[in-house]
């Protein structure tokens, strides 16, 4: 009921030859009116619901007051000047395709579908009226865009170029009154939109068990968890990540935010070096497991699952006893479900007896809509390995 999804196979005709991202009426088998969205020629998901009301057209007015629902949705989150934090989150907040970060004076906007690629104007127009931003960055590098037929887009939509390096605070939830420490992001040359804003929160919640320990900070991409955990305390920090220019990020990172603090910068895969370490009988107290999504479709569900038993495994061999495991996936196909099983496996392997301690998931500007299940896509299971 209601998911906002509607795949080629399900549709009996389609009348007219719509365009691309054009507003089209969707009528049940036997004629009845049931919601309006957007068309796309390319993709199997041939129309994104958009509105279940029949009242309601699909046009720049319906666009601005959805994204100033989705602003209200927020009130009260990174509010400040350097506050970041992801303002419309796609289908989850009604306006399939499009994602807004705000990184302080700048909006990083990534347009996925046909229908807001072809809005680019409009949605422009909106947010500049609504945020009054210094700039607005088009990334929309993404591959989901080749699903559409679209090719990548980047460069200035409107406004000033954000400078190469923009000092913020990400929305972390530490607890009212307690300000997060300030990172570095790189809004045109940094990953997706220029940071992970859904884990936020769980570099907080994971640098609670940092005070003292030994960190290796797997996929740290600009050093997020290792940061949090330099100011809880931790002892030593080891960040891996195949990116040099994510690692260059991290150490400037760290340098502004945990000055004095000595932490090994490894340029590697992630697979290979902690093979590597487990033959040199290396522990650590806590380590992170946060890899990019392994599942972008259905038949690469197995081979994902191989590929996060295998860096559980490895991380749950260089775990002292007693240490612990933060593990993440983003792949919105492997389920909580599925991953827990995965985690599972990798403990039986590893013959070790592993406590979940805490769940985690994407922060509260990442909302999971009801009847779009597949909003929920980041889980965490920290824990406890004996
Ligand atoms: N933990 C980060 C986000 C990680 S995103 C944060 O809190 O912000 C995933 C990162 O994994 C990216 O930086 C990417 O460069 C890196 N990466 C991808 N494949 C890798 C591999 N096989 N080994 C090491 N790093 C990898």
């Amino acid at each position: 009921m209601r998911h906002p999804w509607i795949f080629s196979g399900a549709i009996g005709a389609v009348r007219g030859s719509p365009a691309g991202g054009e507003a089209v009426e969707i009528h049940s088998a036997s004629g009845e009116w049931l919601a309006r969205g957007f068309y796309s020629g390319e993709s199997q998901i041939r129309v994104r619901v958009a509105t279940w009301d029949s009242e309601q057209p699909l046009d720049t007015p319906w666009l601005r007051t959805a994204i100033e629902r989705a602003v209200a949705g927020r009130a009260g989150l990174a509010d400040g000047p350097d506050g970041a934090c992801r303002m419309v989150f796609s289908e989850a907040d009604g306006l399939p395709g499009l994602i807004v970060d705000r990184y302080g004076p700048y909006l990083s906007v990534q347009m996925l579908t046909q229908a807001m690629a072809v809005r680019a104007d409009a949605v422009t127009v909106a947010l500049a009226e609504l945020f009054d931003p210094r700039g607005i960055y088009e990334r929309s590098d993404a591959d989901v865009r080749e699903k559409e037929g679209l090719l990548s887009h980047e460069g200035l939509l409107w406004g000033e170029p954000p400078p190469e390096r923009l000092e913020l605070r990400p929305l972390s939830l530490l607890g009212a009154g307690t300000v997060p420490p300030p990172m570095l992001v790189d809004l045109q040359g940094g990953q997706k939109t220029g940071h992970y804003l859904d884990q936020a929160a769980n570099r907080a919640r994971v640098a609670a068990y940092c005070r003292g320990a030994n960190v290796l900070d797997c996929f740290s991409y600009s050093g997020g968890f290792s940061l949090y955990a330099a100011q809880a305390g931790a002892a030593s920090l080891t960040l891996i990540d195949t990116s040099a220019s994510a690692l260059a990020l991290a150490q400037a990172n760290l340098a502004l935010g945990a000055p004095g603090v000595t932490a090994e910068l490894v340029e590697g895969d992630v697979f290979r070096v902690l093979r590597q370490y487990r033959a040199e009988g290396r522990t650590f107290d806590v380590v992170v497991l946060d890899p990019p999504k392994f599942a972008h479709s259905q038949h690469q569900i197995e081979r994902a699952a191989r590929g996060y038993k295998d860096i559980n495994l490895l991380a749950m061999q260089l775990l002292r006893p007693g240490g612990v495991l933060a593990s993440f996936s983003c792949s919105g196909l492997v389920s909580p479900d599925l991953f827990q099983k995965i985690v599972f496996g990798a403990a039986v392997d590893a013959h070790r007896d592993v406590q979940i301690v805490e769940r985690l998931g994407q922060g509260p500007d990442h909302p999971v809509l009801l009847t779009f299940p597949e909003s929920e896509y980041l889980k965490g299971l920290l824990c406890r390995v004996w």
